[in-house]
């Protein structure tokens, strides 16, 4: 079997790589952290993510290259796309890197995006939120992640404010206007190097204090709204001839319009109900992909609600999904619960997910509610 290498370890790795070991793959990670979730199943380089000899190590020991970490070195992927196999190439890693950069993409492809400005300087966020209004939201172009690096705008006293502590990170800035969502969703579309082209159902995805806490599929949206942001994913894979994975993520208005937000060329957090709600899992068809295989059925087989397990979470988790895992319960749903290894359980720190499948979504939606474990994250 050919071995898939992956720069970043975390646990899009470490499911990427259950998933590719179960098609007969064998996988290398590289990765700083010691034990990371992946290097637990897999070999691991540990090592930084710009550290090109490292990078040039694990290229020497795979047959395809791929990442599952966003912010991994552009530099090291545009040099091994030329030197071995990176089939996803280097240029939408760093097309997604940078807001600025990526929004002129989405817009190039004819896909919208909120309105936005660039910002170089105070006088030019002033001018961008008479333009824009308020509310609206200044981001850090690059680095960001869980609504780190971005502050809401609501009234112009907080301007000044807002441009100084975001403008000492060093980071360029960006200026987008606040939409005033009914919902916001996620579509994770595959491309393959033939031009393949397959959608995974809508997600709805619900955000508690910036962290994703609910993935609802399907989504609470009309089947309009729905075909629409399939039809915007896939149109974006096309026109940023993507291979492997594209997350979409958007909005959508009480009027059913669609902005999108941001893209992640990698899986992604919201496309995890996809483990056992489809027929063929994000990761799976990630690999599909990269590997040249046709793709695989992406049609849901069953409601499903996500929960995102923080270490806040964990302890109580495994001790309910300990005992009820795979049974059915009064809710008539069935947990499916993935941990990923991590040492060192943290608040706020992604430790795990569960998957309830149910008949309906209502039915998962009331299990997060009665078990508690959850609600005080709402306080
Ligand atoms: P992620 O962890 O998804 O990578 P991130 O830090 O890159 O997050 P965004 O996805 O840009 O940040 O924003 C985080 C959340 O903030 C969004 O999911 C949305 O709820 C809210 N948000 C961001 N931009 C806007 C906007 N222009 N209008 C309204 N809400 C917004
Ligand atoms: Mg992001
Ligand atoms: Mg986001």
């Amino acid at each position: 079997g050919s071995t898939i290498g992956i720069l970043g370890g975390g646990q899009l790795g470490r499911m990427m790589t259950l998933s590719g070991t179960a098609m007969g793959y064998r996988f290398i990670t590289l990765d700083p952290t010691p034990e990371s979730p992946c290097g637990q199943i897999a070999r691991q380089i540990q090592a930084d993510y710009d550290d090109v000899e490292a990078a040039r190590e694990l290229a020497g020991q795979a047959d395809v290259i791929t990442y599952e970490f966003e912010n991994v070195d552009a530099g090291v992927a545009e040099l091994l796309s030329k030197e071995s196999h990176v089939p996803q190439g280097s240029e939408l890693l760093y097309t997604t890197q940078h807001r600025l950069r990526e929004k002129r993409a989405i817009e190039a492809a004819g896909v919208p995006v909120a309105p936005y400005r660039e910002i170089t300087s105070l006088s030019s966020l002033q001018q961008a939120v008479e333009e824009l209004d308020l509310p609206s939201v200044l981001k850090t172009a690059t680095g960001g992640y869980d609504g780190k690096g971005q502050v809401v705008l609501r009234s112009l006293d907080q301007v000044e404010p807002a441009y100084h502590e975001l403008a000492a990170s060093g980071r360029e800035l960006v200026l987008e206007q606040f939409i005033d969502f009914q919902c916001e969703i996620s579509v994770i579309a595959a491309r393959s190097p033939q031009g393949e082209v397959k959608s995974f159902p809508v997600s709805e995805n619900i955000h508690v204090n910036n962290i994703l806490h609910l993935s609802i599929v399907p989504a609470r949206v009309s089947d309009q709204v729905q075909r629409e942001a399939r039809r915007l994913a896939e149109r974006l894979v096309v026109h940023l001839n993507a291979v492997g994975l594209l997350a979409v993520e958007l909005f959508v208005t009480e009027s059913g319009q669609l902005y999108v937000n941001e893209l992640a060329p990698r899986p992604h957090n919201s496309g995890h109900y996809t483990m056992e709600a489809c027929s063929t899992s994000q990761f799976e068809q990630h690999v599909r992909a990269i590997c040249n295989l046709p793709l695989g059925d992406a049609e849901l087989m069953t409601p499903v609600v996500m929960v995102n397990v923080l270490g806040q979470h964990l302890e109580e988790v495994v001790k309910i999904t300990g005992q009820k895992d795979g049974s059915v319960n009064e809710f008539g749903v069935i947990p499916k619960l993935h941990l990923y290894g991590k040492e060192e359980s943290k608040v706020g720190r992604k430790m795990g997910h569960i998957n309830l499948l149910c008949a309906d979504v209502q039915h998962g939606i009331d299990w997060v509610e009665q078990t508690n474990i959850w609600r005080q994250d709402h306080l």
